[in-house]
């Protein structure tokens, strides 16, 4: 075994990162563990993933979070094996690490749902890694299709109609529309079809019906092609068929079509749920377990009323710093509270000059389209960014960034070998 710390946190995103800095604030001694040496800004992937941002604007390195925070050290290692009766971790290089508390803040992965060819030939959108093949797979399938230039139909298949899938599909639209053009040449953009795929039959189930009518429309009027109301039955090499007998040509078909939690959480031992998260206690503990927390999307959270809380960069924020403030109640012999979420509402971006926005706690938001939404969505999302000088860049390009149809081709590495 390595050393001994108070708590041992398995993972860096929204709600790790909050967790031990609120403890290492408080002069607990913690230890991060990530299998990567960043913290991944999710809500910006999509933008990396259609060849708009490099990857420095969606990662931060966890050792610049954590620089000036002694009582937090970090590790860069996968956790393999967690026990948690033990409060211990393995590591793929076979070290342990145990702690008198542990918080499994892994988040999740790309769910296919047993869809025969969905893991082996499309692109799952969770990580900076999947949005780094997506972006280097399209831009080399882009650079290929230009030096051919054999007229042939290039179509690009989003699966899912929740937000991961709108704000991929409408930034592709807006690639075709206005960075091929300036970039390539109209013709190669006069190739390209962008479609979205969804069992349901509206985009952004999860939101209301005024903004899914939005949506929709925008993403319609944006030139993609809707396949609304029929599930994915397969995905075959340059097709994918729908259960109606419907088969989408496909060059690239990127998966958004839902989650599951990782195998940290999973082949911990501890009760599975919904989507294989963890169900747990109002206080955000593990069921049956005594120190263990479980945050964000490993977990299905729920507020003091008892109601589900969505898989959301601010709800794993808030679960981080809770879940801190209840290991320093139990360090300090105090009751555990439960959970308050401060729920701000649901928000994507369709495409830039249209976001829509539910603000404020439910049932009863305030919708909001167009530029006021995207207001809505730049204040909640520079909450999430992890510094200052992160949110200082962010409030002075995001809103220019939104109104303006100028669009970077930016450089991504060469994904050789992950070209599907
Ligand atoms: C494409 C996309 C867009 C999104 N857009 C928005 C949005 O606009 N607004 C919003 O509020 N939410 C958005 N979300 C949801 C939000 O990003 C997530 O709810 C949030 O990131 C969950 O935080 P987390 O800390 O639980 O997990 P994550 O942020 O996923 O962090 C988990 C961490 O655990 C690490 N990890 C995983 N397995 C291991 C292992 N075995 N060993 C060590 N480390 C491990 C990972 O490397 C990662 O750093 C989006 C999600 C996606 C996928």
């Amino acid at each position: 075994m390595d050393e001994n710390y108070e708590v041992i946190v398995v993972g860096g995103g929204f709600a790790g990162v909050a967790a031990a800095r609120h403890l290492g604030r408080k002069g607990v001694r913690v230890l991060l563990i990530d299998k990567n040496p960043y913290h991944q800004f999710q809500p910006l992937l999509y933008q990396v993933a259609t060849v708009q941002l490099g990857v420095s604007e969606v990662a931060r390195s966890l050792r610049d979070i954590f620089r000036g925070q002694p009582n937090v050290r970090v590790v860069v290692e996968e956790v393999t094996d967690v026990d948690p009766h033990a409060k211990r971790v393995t590591t793929a290089d076979g070290k342990t690490y145990e702690g008198r508390f542990l918080v499994l803040a892994s988040g999740a992965e790309a769910n296919f749902f047993n869809t025969p060819g969905a893991e082996e030939l499309t692109f799952p959108l969770y990580s900076v890694e999947d949005a780094v093949n997506l972006g280097g797979s399209l831009s080399m399938m882009l650079e290929d299709a230009d030096r051919e230039d054999d007229g042939r139909p290039l179509n690009f298949v989003v699966i899912g109609g929740g937000p991961t899938g709108v704000e991929t599909a409408g930034a592709l639209a807006e690639t075709v529309k206005y960075v091929l053009p300036d970039y390539f040449s109209p013709r190669l953009a006069n190739r390209c079809t962008v479609h979205l795929v969804d069992m349901i039959p509206n985009v952004l189930n999860a939101f209301g019906d005024k903004s899914k009518e939005y949506a929709g429309r925008r993403l319609t009027r944006m030139g993609v092609q809707l396949h609304l109301g029929t599930p994915v039955s397969e995905i075959a090499s340059g097709k994918v068929l729908l259960k109606d007998g419907t088969e989408i040509p496909a060059d690239v078909v990127v998966w958004a079509g839902g989650l599951k939690a990782g195998p940290v959480v999973t082949g911990s031992g501890l009760p599975g749920g919904r989507g294989g998260r963890i169900d747990v206690n109002p206080d955000l503990t593990a069921p049956g377990v005594e120190g263990v927390y479980v945050l964000g999307d490993a977990a299905n959270m729920t507020d003091a009323k008892g109601n589900k809380l969505p898989q959301l960069g601010s709800c794993a924020l808030q679960a981080g710093k809770w879940a801190a403030k209840n290991i320093l109640a139990d360090i300090e012999g105090r009751g555990r509270e439960p959970f308050d979420y401060n729920d701000k509402g649901y928000m994507a971006m369709v495409g830039r000059g249209s976001a829509v926005a539910e603000m404020g706690p439910g049932p009863k938001r305030l919708l909001l389209t167009g530029p006021l939404a995207f207001l809505g969505w730049l204040g909640v999302h520079v909450v999430l960014l992890s510094g200052t000088m992160q949110k200082i860049r962010a409030m002075a390009t995001w809103p220019s960034d939104y109104i303006t149809h100028r669009r970077s081709f930016v450089v991504l590495s060469r994904p050789d070998g992950k070209r599907r």
